[in-house]
């Protein structure tokens, strides 16, 4: 018999889904080889966040990849592969990571604003256009849910528990899709990243 949604308790009921540990349904594919690829975009969403200590805002591209060895093979993929605009140094010169991904396309854009940097992006994704990439693997720990559990105060001050490990390309045994925190022994997944965008010829 349906029910009509508006006449559904609406008394809150003591909570039995893990929110905090919750388990999505979902395959973890072994994270690729770290080498130099050939990537290809599925997919990119965006995000804006305020930025710290004043600075401006901060649009973040959040994408995914099928990665393509040099012979034209599929060897896996890539989520949430992550890139700002927020700008840094380098070599004393700013720069930003979607200005990186944007010259792995070979687009030497001078983009103004934050609406243009997405589309910019969006429109190489939309069109299917691949970009070389040095991946690496790495893997990370915060120890939550033990007693090594990293907490720290609004200024990133370390209040308890220890800081958190990570461990990043060859020091990971190859074709390992889990390696044991040696500060809580808890097991961390090994992700794939790209590590360096190559810039394509304009
Ligand atoms: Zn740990």
């Amino acid at each position: 018999m349906a029910v009509d949604i508006n006449n559904l308790p609406t008394t809150a009921e003591e909570v039995e889904v893990d929110y905090d540990n919750y388990a999505d349904a979902q395959e973890f594919p072994p994270p690729i080889a770290d080498g130099t690829w050939t990537f290809k975009p599925t997919k990119v969403e965006f995000d804006l966040k305020d930025g710290k200590n004043g600075h401006g805002s901060v649009l973040t591209a959040i994408a995914s990849h099928d990665v393509f060895n040099d012979t034209g093979e599929k060897i896996g993929s890539i989520t949430f592969d992550r890139f700002s605009d927020k700008t840094f140094e380098r070599s004393n010169v700013k720069v930003s990571m979607m200005n990186d991904q944007l010259r792995a396309w070979g687009d030497r854009g001078r983009y103004a604003s934050k609406q243009e940097r997405a589309q910019a992006v969006k429109s190489h994704v939309d069109a299917g256009e691949t970009f070389r990439a040095v991946s690496k693997r790495e893997a990370y720990c915060g120890h939550k849910g033990t007693s090594f559990e990293t907490k720290r105060s609004e200024n990133g001050a370390l209040i308890s528990g220890a800081e958190p490990w990570n461990v990043k390309g060859s020091k990971i045994p190859a074709g390992e899709s889990e390696v044991s925190c040696p500060v809580c022994h808890q097991n961390a997944r090994v992700n794939a990243r790209i590590d360096r965008r190559i810039p394509a010829s304009a």
